[in-house]
């Protein structure tokens, strides 16, 4: 057990992110007190059935009094609201964080809403599952894995010392910890995870729409492909919808690379090129066997559990 980072953290929005970080951070014993707001009245009680806070509010602003760190936990296109209720109750000298998946669009709602006298370093858990709530939270889910601070362009020492306390905080969750520039985040996380997810989503959709192929089918012979491939198209729609919206340029940046590439795959198909197939397919089997050999190096061990990268 360490040294309690900070005395009180507040939760604001307690779903899968935000009860893993209570449980990692009630383990490594980082925080003294801990609060959570949380707007559904379902997972209130849940949270209060499962003893995650010390105390359970509705409102944000009881939630966030006192607290040394605030950290928001919402879906990413909730955090201007949910930084607008809490700001009243905020400390003067607290760290506020958020765990979006999106950085640039919740780095500018965060700034807006909330007074200068508290330090925003947003930042984003590259770790997560397909489920959501309260109860699908677990203890180990930073572990190995990279959590990024987005922090803003200021060099004072008040500010630097906030950043360096965090970074601290997500340390002892396991996390290896990276500072990046937000706009960058957002393109990187556009290919490794947006992207992706919107695949996903995509052939999903096809397979249900295809003509002459039974769902009950698509089900029995999943074991082809379909079925690692579309795990994570379960995810939760309210957090999926709002990143897409917020991460609009870069996604359709690369989204717009993967057109291109992929209707080169189909010209290729269509005239027969074997050769061109055979080098691409070559080239990426050799890719992706390297990006897991350094994924085993960064993100073992592995606790067993279905989970992506979010
Ligand atoms: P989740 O399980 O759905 O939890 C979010 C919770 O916040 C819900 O209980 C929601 O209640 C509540 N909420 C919404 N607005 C609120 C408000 N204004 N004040 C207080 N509570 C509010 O979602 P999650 O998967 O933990 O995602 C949370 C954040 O983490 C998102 O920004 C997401 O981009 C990011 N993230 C997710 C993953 C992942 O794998 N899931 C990974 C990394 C980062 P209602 O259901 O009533 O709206």
């Amino acid at each position: 057990m360490g040294e309690p980072v900070y005395a009180k953290m507040a939760v604001v929005g307690c779903g899968l992110i935000g009860s893993s970080v209570i449980r990692a951070a009630r383990e490594a014993g980082v925080v003294g007190e801990i609060a959570v707001a949380e707007t559904s009245a379902p997972a209130r009680e849940r949270i209060v059935a499962l003893g995650l806070a010390d105390a359970v509010f509705g409102d944000a602003v009881e939630a966030v009094r006192d607290a040394d760190l605030v950290v928001f936990a919402v879906p990413v296109m909730s955090m201007a609201a949910a930084a607008k209720a809490a700001a009243p109750g905020l400390k003067a000298g607290a760290t506020v964080t958020d765990v979006g998946s999106v950085k640039e669009h919740v780095a500018d709602a965060l700034t807006a809403a909330l007074p200068d006298s508290v330090f925003v370093v947003p930042g984003h858990p590259i770790a997560g599952t397909e489920q959501s709530g309260p109860d699908a939270g677990f203890a180990e889910l930073f572990q190995n894995r990279w959590t990024i601070l987005t922090p803003q362009a200021r060099e004072d020492e008040p500010y630097r010392d906030a950043v360096a306390r965090l970074a601290r905080f997500w340390t002892a969750l396991g996390a290896r910890v990276e500072e990046m520039d937000p706009k960058h985040h957002d393109l990187v996380l556009a290919i490794t995870s947006h992207l992706p997810h919107l695949i996903a989503y995509n052939i999903v959709g096809t397979a249900a729409d295809l003509e002459g192929v039974a769902e009950a089918e698509v089900m029995k012979y999943s074991a082809g492909g379909f079925r690692d491939f579309t795990r994570i198209a379960a995810s939760d729609p309210t957090m999926w919808r709002d990143v897409f919206l917020t991460n609009k340029d870069a996604v359709l940046e690369v989204l717009g690379r993967f057109t291109e590439d992929l209707q080169a795959l189909s010209r290729a198909i269509r005239w027969g090129e074997g050769d061109k197939l055979f080098d691409l397919f070559s080239r990426t089997r050799e890719i992706r066997r390297g990006i897991v050999a350094m994924g085993q190096e960064s993100a073992e061990p592995n606790f067993g559990r279905d989970r992506g990268k979010h």
